[in-house]
């Protein structure tokens, strides 16, 4: 394997997290961990950051894995949370690099709002959930949920989301997000590619037929359709669309270490995919490891 391409042979999972969000293990630690699972190449998409990247492309490097710097961007219609995957964006894009620092600034004052509710009821604390995440990274409520675990008023973070920090548990509060086609005309003019996440999650606002015409009009490029959250029903609904709208399709374990049952390559994605990616993006380019390290 030269260090010009990827190795098509072994595994792709293109949608992970590290602690830099909302993972538990730090970027080097996911790449070793996916060096473990025998994965050839990895993308860290990190909830609206990119802090991850240097010390993941590092890591990936030493142990021969092909690198593909991703962020996972957070927006929302209408108050529903919609995620989508950016690959190859520059990150010394002003717009962008504006966008996602006001998304991370508004997740903290969100985040200090809903502990300060719960703190009323609970014995929560905002250094209790400072104690829970690296600095600088972006809050969000698995912070607050490992916080409530290490006081002992949930078990795990599941329980935490059906119940305290569940969108209708009395203690929720929204958080500044652009609309999906802001962020996807933001990562295309960072010359990225923005592949919509998980769109058979909770809500499903990203399976509408009209809202999925309005996304790719904005410049969307592929949609993940290999994801837990994704049932039958709706993996066949999006096979419709990828084949109307010529999209690429991606499948990924979407890795949050601990903090999620999720186990890295549990869904994989084809490389004729990833190379359609790397061919239409201009932000970046990713990190070719070499199999014979
Ligand atoms: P937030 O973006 O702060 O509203 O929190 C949503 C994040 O919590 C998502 O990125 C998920 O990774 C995570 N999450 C949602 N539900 C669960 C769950 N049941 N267990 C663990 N993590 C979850
Ligand atoms: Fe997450
Ligand atoms: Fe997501
Ligand atoms: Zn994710």
């Amino acid at each position: 394997m030269s260090t010009t391409g990827f190795d098509a042979e072994r595994p792709i999972d293109l949608h992970t997290h590290s602690n830099v969000s909302d993972g538990t293990e730090s970027p080097g630690e996911v790449i070793r961990q996916a060096q473990r699972a025998g994965l050839g190449t990895i993308a860290l998409t990190d909830h609206d950051t990119w802090d991850g990247w240097d010390e993941a492309a590092a890591v990936a490097k030493a142990a021969g894995i092909t690198f593909v710097p991703g962020v996972e961007f957070s927006t929302q219609v209408y108050g529903a949370s919609v995620h989508v995957l950016g690959y190859l964006v520059d990150r010394h894009n002003v717009e962008l690099y504006e966008s996602i620092t006001e998304v991370r600034e508004s997740r903290l004052t969100r985040a200090e709002r809903m502990v300060e509710r719960i703190g009323v009821d609970f014995p929560l604390t905002w250094e209790d959930v400072l104690g829970e995440s690296e600095v600088g990274a972006t809050i969000g409520r698995p912070h607050i949920a490992d916080a409530l675990i290490r006081r002992g008023i949930v078990a795990d973070r599941s329980e935490a989301f059906e119940s305290i920090l569940h969108w209708r548990g009395g203690y929720y509060q929204p958080h500044h997000a652009p609309e999906p086609e802001e962020a996807i005309r933001l990562i295309r003019n960072a010359g990225g590619v923005a592949v919509l996440a998980h769109p058979g999650s909770r809500g499903r606002v990203g399976l509408d037929g009209g809202r999925f015409e309005r996304l790719v009009a904005a410049g969307l490029a592929g949609v993940e359709i290999y994801h837990r959250e994704n049932d039958e029903d709706s993996r066949a609904l999006l096979w419709d669309y990828a084949r109307e709208f010529d999209l690429i399709v991606t499948g990924s374990s979407d890795y949050h270490g601990a903090g999620k049952e999720n186990r890295l390559g549990e869904n994989t994605t084809e490389p004729e995919y990833l190379q359609r990616i790397i061919d239409a993006a201009t932000g970046t380019k990713p990190q070719y490891g070499s199999s014979s390290a």
